[in-house]
């Protein structure tokens, strides 16, 4: 009851927060649930880097978002943050299966956005999991179905969505697309393609790359529904 009291709370915040404002510029100033809050307090982090200050208020308000900001900007946080608020907003519990995707160009990355996922989200009940290959499909396959959040690669998710029986993703909330620049370069454009087609059109997507180019435009076009641009430029 209470943690209803406090969601519709929440709704009613991001519902009124003031894209065009210039005073956030710290986590505090967003509306964020506690669990989130305190995450990101343990985690030491206070200050919103720019991308962060753009693209996390568009993203609570539930826009798909193409995101492009170099390499150390914070991209990290810019969908870690929202995926976190989206699944607590819609109540998802640890029983609804999988909520949010993200998809990652190597293990290597995908590791350390689980990373920071397991850091930020630890005062979260969701169970989240990385998808990267390394174990046995059958292996993978038995705790995939059970997990809320999972980080994964291309190749390997597509394999599962192909081929483990009992993993559902018709109630996907979010899908986040990180280093789609890489996604293209490293050629899964192909899979990522598949893989999307698994997924339920009703879904809110972010895209993020350290570059914008025509390839990521392309994929964008693929996943994105009406999408807010957000790039970040070094100011020379
Ligand atoms: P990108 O994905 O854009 O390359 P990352 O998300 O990996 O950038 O972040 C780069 C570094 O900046 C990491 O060490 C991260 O911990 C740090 N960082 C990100 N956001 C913040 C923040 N709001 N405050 C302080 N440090 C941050
Ligand atoms: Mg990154």
């Amino acid at each position: 009851k209470q943690q209803q009291q406090s969601i519709e709370a929440l709704d009613k915040a991001v519902a009124e927060l003031d894209l065009k404002a210039e005073d956030i510029k710290t986590f505090a100033d967003l509306p964020l649930c506690h669990a989130t809050s305190v995450g990101l307090e343990k985690s030491n982090f206070t200050t919103l880097t720019d991308i962060q200050a753009r693209a996390i208020p568009l993203a609570l308000k539930g826009t798909d978002i193409l995101g492009a900001a170099k390499t150390g900007s914070g991209k990290t946080l810019a969908f870690i943050v929202p995926v976190l608020e989206k699944l607590y907003r819609v109540r998802w519990t640890e029983y609804d299966g999988l909520g949010a995707l993200i998809i990652s160009p190597t293990r290597e990355l995908a590791v350390q956005i689980f990373e920071v996922l397991r850091k930020v989200g630890r005062q979260h009940a969701f169970s989240a999991g990385l998808v990267i290959g390394g174990k046995s499909l059958k292996e993978e396959a038995e705790r995939l179905t059970k997990m809320n959040i999972l980080v994964c690669t291309p190749g390997r998710m597509l394999q599962h969505l192909d081929q483990t029986a009992g993993f559902d993703v018709d109630n996907l909330q979010i899908l986040v697309l990180d280093e789609a620049d890489r996604i293209m370069d490293m050629g899964f454009q192909t899979a990522v393609d598949a893989l999307v087609d698994h997924l339920p059109v009703h879904r809110q997507t972010l895209l993020f790359s350290a570059t914008q180019s025509k390839k990521v435009s392309d994929l964008a076009r693929l996943s994105l529904k009406d999408p807010e641009y957000v790039s970040v430029h070094e100011v020379a």
